[in-house]
């Protein structure tokens, strides 16, 4: 049997990391783990409680109920993938919204906060055999994984991908909206102190603009076959 590896995937935002994590995972019968969704639901708490909102972050209170934020993965088998649960509750739709888009990067800022999620990422990646996405998966969660993959494409290209994602789903939003979302977040997440958005150590870029989900999936496989 092919030994097991760990792919790290890291890129800005709406580059499609999950849909080729999601791929790679069903290809290779692994583990798919959406970190940014973790981060998305620890915002979707600040929300809830009041600790954020447009110009306010209660920051040291976010740190201080941290103890009370249970995350948990569970697989849905009619989609073929996990949802998020937050505290017990399926917030998977709830931490897809633009609101939610929209302070997420704050929150991912807080070390306290890194801190908790990047151990229990470390945590389900120890038996390998994972494909994990999001900012610093290659360079913190995993600096020693087989494969790191770092991915891009214009800001007008991502935006698009994502306006399009959110409308079908049904929400009330303009393009400009989501293109200074997505400006936004990558300032923040490139910016950050800690553990800010870079390019990993020998990870190998791939600027998505001009290829289709399928020629990009072939050749990331092409590279798991060489190293398996
Ligand atoms: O991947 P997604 O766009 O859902 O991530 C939402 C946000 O969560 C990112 O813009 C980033 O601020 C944060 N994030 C992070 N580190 C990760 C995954 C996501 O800081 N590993």
């Amino acid at each position: 049997m092919d030994k097991k590896i760990t792919i790290a995937i890291d890129g800005f935002s709406s580059t499609g990391k999950s849909t080729l994590a999601k791929q790679l995972a069903n290809a290779l019968g692994y583990v798919y783990v959406d970190t940014g969704a973790m981060y998305r639901a620890v915002t979707l708490f600040a929300m809830q409680n009041g600790y954020i909102a447009a110009d306010f972050f209660d920051k040291e209170t976010l740190i201080a109920s941290l103890p009370f934020i249970h995350l948990q993965f569970k697989f849905n088998p009619d989609l073929g993938f996990a949802e998020m649960y937050l505290n017990e509750t399926n917030v998977e739709k709830e931490i897809r919204t633009i609101a939610v888009s929209n302070f997420v990067s704050k929150v991912a800022e807080v070390s306290e906060v890194r801190a908790k999620l990047v151990e229990q990422q470390k945590q389900m990646g120890k038996d390998k055999g994972l494909v994990m996405d999001g900012r610093d998966i290659g360079t913190v969660v995993f600096p020693d994984a087989e494969l790191k993959i770092f991915m891009t494409a214009s800001a007008q290209t991502r935006a698009q991908r994502r306006y399009d994602e959110l409308k079908e789903k049904g929400d009330d939003i303009s393009f400009e909206e989501v293109l200074k979302n997505v400006e936004e977040r990558d300032y923040i997440d490139t910016h950050r102190v800690d553990s800010p958005l870079v390019k990993a150590d020998h990870a190998i870029e791939i600027d998505n603009s001009h290829l289709t989900r399928e020629e990009q999936f072939d050749k990331v496989l092409a590279l798991v076959n060489s190293i398996q």
